[in-house]
């Protein structure tokens, strides 16, 4: 039977739970920054699945490596080794100046992960009576959709009706250095944040507020956490974000495009103090670092650094937002970003950002509002300078 866009959305509608207010848009192929619906119409793909689309759709090399690794072994459980987890650690710690890595799958389950251990170092390490520790976080946080993280979200559609929540998070104003100095107390075990809020509509910190951050955890022994899920693997125009604050955080969650697009992984990498209080039997995951995963995310890495990703990122990123700048306006009331994390803010009183999205989807281009009044613009890193003349052209027919 064939199915018709309409079709495909009306049973979506009808047998999902609705937990999404997606596009009208039903994809059916991608390549690079494009994505084509089932009409054969394209578009060029401004939110790259939240940034797990860093590498671009289809990724050649990151397929075949899926494809060969998918022939050979897919699933060992971590009751037995593979051949690929080893490999996977010995690069990616080597990338990121890491000790020790956790592997996961979802990024909520990195975050999980973090929590727990540095709550469980917090006890052994740092001697924080039993059931005490706190992990301090920034109000309009997005760190993902559990139970634990979304009680201490601060954006009531995420969190209203979901409790009761765990208890241990106090939550302090983002780039305030004299809020995280109050919070901090002797039981506080973990500064958990993202180094730019994405959710939040890509908010960027204060210049120096992370190096003053990680001297004030330094002195009173508190983890540095970044929450790098969205920010990492190039998508600021850095291999982390934390380069941008000249920092090295403690801890660092990676997720969204360590998948390639493809598969999904992500792990905490750590300092080796804080992951090696985790001990056999205490901590795991069914697919967490299984070999299909570790193979696909190795090439995810590679190609990121071989093929000038990041350094694109940077380029364009700069090209990007200075074009953004450059569109003349009265709705705009703010463009900012760094790489190709990019936000177009509107004005409160031109109607929201949900209605341009509509209007940028008829022409071609594929973007996500974000707190009612910003769009944000994030193309996979493989962006060139003519597709970026293409997108402000309509971009700025759009918002004029
Ligand atoms: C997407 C995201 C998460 C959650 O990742 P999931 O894979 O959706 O669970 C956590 N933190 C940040 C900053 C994110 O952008």
């Amino acid at each position: 039977m064939h199915y018709s866009a309409l079709d495909l959305i009306k049973v979506e509608k009808e047998l999902g739970a609705n937990n999404y207010r997606p596009l009208d848009v039903v994809l059916e192929r991608g390549e690079g920054i494009w994505v084509w619906d089932t009409d054969g119409r394209k578009y060029l793909d401004c939110l790259s699945a939240y940034s797990a689309v860093n590498q671009g759709h289809g990724h050649p090399r990151i397929r075949q490596a899926l494809i060969e690794q998918s022939g050979r072994l897919s699933l060992t459980s971590r009751a037995f080794r593979n051949d690929q987890l080893a490999r996977f650690y010995e690069e990616i710690c080597a990338l990121t100046n890491s000790h020790k890595v956790l592997p996961m799958n979802s990024g909520a389950e990195a975050v999980e992960t973090v929590i727990k251990a540095v709550r469980k170092w917090g006890y052994e390490e740092k001697g924080v009576p039993e059931n005490q520790a706190e992990i301090i976080v920034c109000a309009d946080n997005f760190h993902g959709r559990t139970i634990t993280i979304v009680g201490f979200s601060t954006d009531p559609s995420s969190r209203n009706g979901f409790g009761p929540f765990a208890p241990g998070f106090r939550v302090i104003p983002f780039g305030d250095m004299a809020a995280l100095e109050r919070a901090i107390t002797p039981n506080t075990v973990a500064f958990l944040v993202e180094p730019i809020q994405g959710e939040a509509g890509v908010i960027i910190p204060p210049p120096d507020y992370f190096r003053q951050a990680l001297d004030l955890c330094r002195r009173n022994r508190v983890q540095l956490v970044f929450d790098e899920i969205q920010t990492g693997l190039g998508r600021t125009g850095k291999l982390l974000a934390e380069e941008h604050e000249g920092i090295e955080a403690d801890i660092t969650l990676v997720g969204k495009a360590l998948s390639g697009g493809f598969y999904p992984i992500s792990a905490v990498l750590s300092n080796s103090e804080v992951l090696s209080v985790i001990k056999p039997g205490e901590h795991g995951s069914t697919f967490g670092g299984n070999p299909l995963a570790c193979a696909v995310a190795r090439m995810a890495l590679k190609v990121l650094v071989e093929e000038g990703m990041i350094e694109n990122s940077a380029n364009m990123g700069r090209y990007f937002l200075d074009g953004l700048k450059s569109l003349r306006s009265n709705i705009i009331a703010d463009v900012r970003g760094r790489g190709l994390m990019l936000a177009v803010e509107l004005d409160p009183d031109a109607g929201g950002a949900r209605p341009f999205c509509e209007k940028l989807r008829e022409e071609g281009l594929l973007c996500k509002d974000t707190h009612d009044h910003t769009i944000r613009i994030s193309p996979p890193l493989v962006i060139t300078k003519s597709d970026i003349d293409w997108a402000l052209e309509r971009i700025g027919r759009v918002l004029r």
